[in-house]
């Protein structure tokens, strides 16, 4: 991973499928510390063709569209580790997770498999149907529909403040879209809830606000027009590089279908 993985954090992504690391691109870009913990499972890598995700009109291969949003949220700034978490759990709970330390703002402790312990002052669940590292957190509720999901509100928000669940995890419909779509709202409710000073995250021409004798709103940014036409050719070179052949990954299917 990049990034020493024990460094406390403004937000830790518990999950690097769609929802996860489109959350982690939002939270990134606004400066938030990031932390993306991924098992890597998405389910999304067994999906044979994905012909139905915006912006790809003879669709894309599915493992591609993982890696290109895992590149997306490295350039925004989030760490990754690859690992497993086992255990999230409230600081200063009484239950000794506090560690004694903790910088005054930390609100949750996350733990992994690999034996690294992350505090950070905001999670998002992303796990699709698992639940079991949330055990214990008063205030989250779990719902039980043959595969678990958590309750949220309209924008993610579990009963705890500062813990979200996005994507599948939060019950949005079994699409990568949906479910990527989802990962981004959160992620900007979770930055409302922050308290930082936020608007939208855009990318606008230069004038944009100011020839309107707006301040560029927080969040916000304009460029001129050889900073667009260098941003172009950038991304046109590296779509380019990153399509110009089949992704190497084999095909995956469900795990009962495997020998
Ligand atoms: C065969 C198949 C084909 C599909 N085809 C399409 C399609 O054509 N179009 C479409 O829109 N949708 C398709 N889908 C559905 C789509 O893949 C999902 O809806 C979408 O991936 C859900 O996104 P998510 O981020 O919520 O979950 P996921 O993408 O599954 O991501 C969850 C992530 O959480 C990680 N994780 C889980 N537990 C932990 C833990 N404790 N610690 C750390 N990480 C953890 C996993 O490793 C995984 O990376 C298909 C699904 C399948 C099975």
């Amino acid at each position: 991973m990049s990034g020493d993985p024990t460094a406390d954090r403004d937000a830790v992504v518990v999950g690097g499928g769609v929802a996860g690391l489109s959350a982690a691109v939002f939270t990134a870009r606004q400066g938030l510390d990031t932390l993306v913990v991924d098992a890597g499972e998405s389910i999304l890598r067994r999906n044979a063709h994905l012909e139905n995700f915006p912006g790809f009109p003879l669709g894309v291969d599915a493992r591609r569209l993982l890696d290109l949003l895992a590149e997306q949220a490295e350039t925004a700034g989030a760490d990754r580790l690859d690992a497993r978490v086992t255990r999230v759990a409230v600081v200063d709970s009484g239950d000794g997770d506090a560690g004694g330390d903790d910088p005054d703002d930390a609100r949750f402790a996350v733990t992994t498999d690999g034996g690294d312990r992350v505090r950070t002052r905001h999670v998002v669940a992303a796990t699709k149907n698992e639940v079991g590292y949330l055990d214990g957190i008063e205030g989250v509720g779990v719902l039980d529909r043959g595969k678990a999901h958590v309750d949220v509100d309209e924008r993610g928000r579990t009963g705890v403040d500062g813990l979200y669940a996005a994507g599948r995890l939060a019950e949005k419909p079994h699409q990568a879209a949906v479910c990527a779509g989802h990962g981004a709202e959160v992620a900007v409710a979770l930055l409302e809830d922050d308290d930082a000073p936020f608007y939208h995250d855009w990318v606008a021409p230069e004038g944009y606000f100011t020839d309107r004798g707006r301040e560029v709103p927080p969040g916000c940014e304009e460029i001129n027009a050889d900073e667009r036409r260098e941003r172009e050719a950038a991304s046109l070179d590296a779509t380019r590089e990153r399509f110009a052949e089949p992704h190497p990954d084999p095909q995956e299917t469900h795990p009962s279908l495997e020998e």
